[in-house]
């Protein structure tokens, strides 16, 4: 059983490595922002209340997220582990996961903190594209799409997330330093943290992943 938390600022490659962790150990990948996203485009009342706040680079209200990602942990396919990418991202939002995961008697197996500097996470995210359809994730100069706009993988529509137009990302990392760096602290304290460059490929930060994770 693997039970892991992605943490890092916007543009660390918190998404990257989720898909390649997945893949490697066939865990879920739960991200709350992914969750969001559809919601949204699907307008439903849960999206239409997060995208208030996501479309100014806020964070959603604390109850909202952990309502949905403790309900989401219950699914069936979280039974051998899963993986958060997004979550918790506020220390309310870590002291009452904590008090879930004690009441469900699991505990957490690693939480990843994907360190890169500020000035290589701006280019990183506003050069950030999705695919609308499959949510493969591109970058107009690391990993450009084969045909401009067109994904590679289905043939979707590939745009830029509004929240990662350059205006947004300034909001973003600023939010991320004053709510969710204390995380670090939080989880280092109870000796869950583990601190993994995520400055170069990511390859270099999914090699240093398996190595404390496992085969
Ligand atoms: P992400 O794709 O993880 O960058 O998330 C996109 C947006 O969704 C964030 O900027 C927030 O507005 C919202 N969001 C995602 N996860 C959380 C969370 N754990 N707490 C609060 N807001 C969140």
């Amino acid at each position: 059983m693997r039970n892991i938390v992605l943490l890092g600022p916007p543009g660390a490659g918190k998404g990257t490595q989720a898909t390649l962790l997945t893949a490697r150990y066939g865990i879920p990948h739960i991200s709350t922002g992914d969750i969001f996203r559809t919601n949204l485009k699907e307008q439903t009342p849960l999206g239409k209340q997060a995208g208030e706040y996501m479309n100014k680079g806020l964070l959603v209200p604390d109850d909202l997220v952990c309502d949905l990602v403790e309900d989401r942990l219950t699914w069936d396919d979280c039974k051998e582990g899963f993986l958060l990418d997004g979550f918790p991202r506020t220390i309310v939002q870590a002291e009452r996961f904590d008090a879930f995961l004690e009441k469900q008697g699991i505990g957490l197996t690693a939480v990843l903190d994907m360190e890169a500097p500020e000035e290589l996470l701006i280019p990183r995210i506003s050069g950030r594209r999705v695919c609308k359809n499959c949510g493969k994730v591109y970058h107009v100069v690391n990993m450009p799409t084969k045909v401009e706009g067109v994904c590679d993988v289905c043939g979707g529509e590939v745009y830029q997330r509004k929240d990662d137009a350059e205006e947004t990302v300034h909001a973003r990392l600023a939010v991320y330093e004053e709510q969710t760096r204390p995380l670090t602290e939080y989880y280092r304290r109870t000796g869950r943290l583990v601190t993994i460059d995520a400055s170069e490929t990511p390859a270099h930060a999914f090699e240093q992943i398996t190595a404390i994770l496992g085969e």
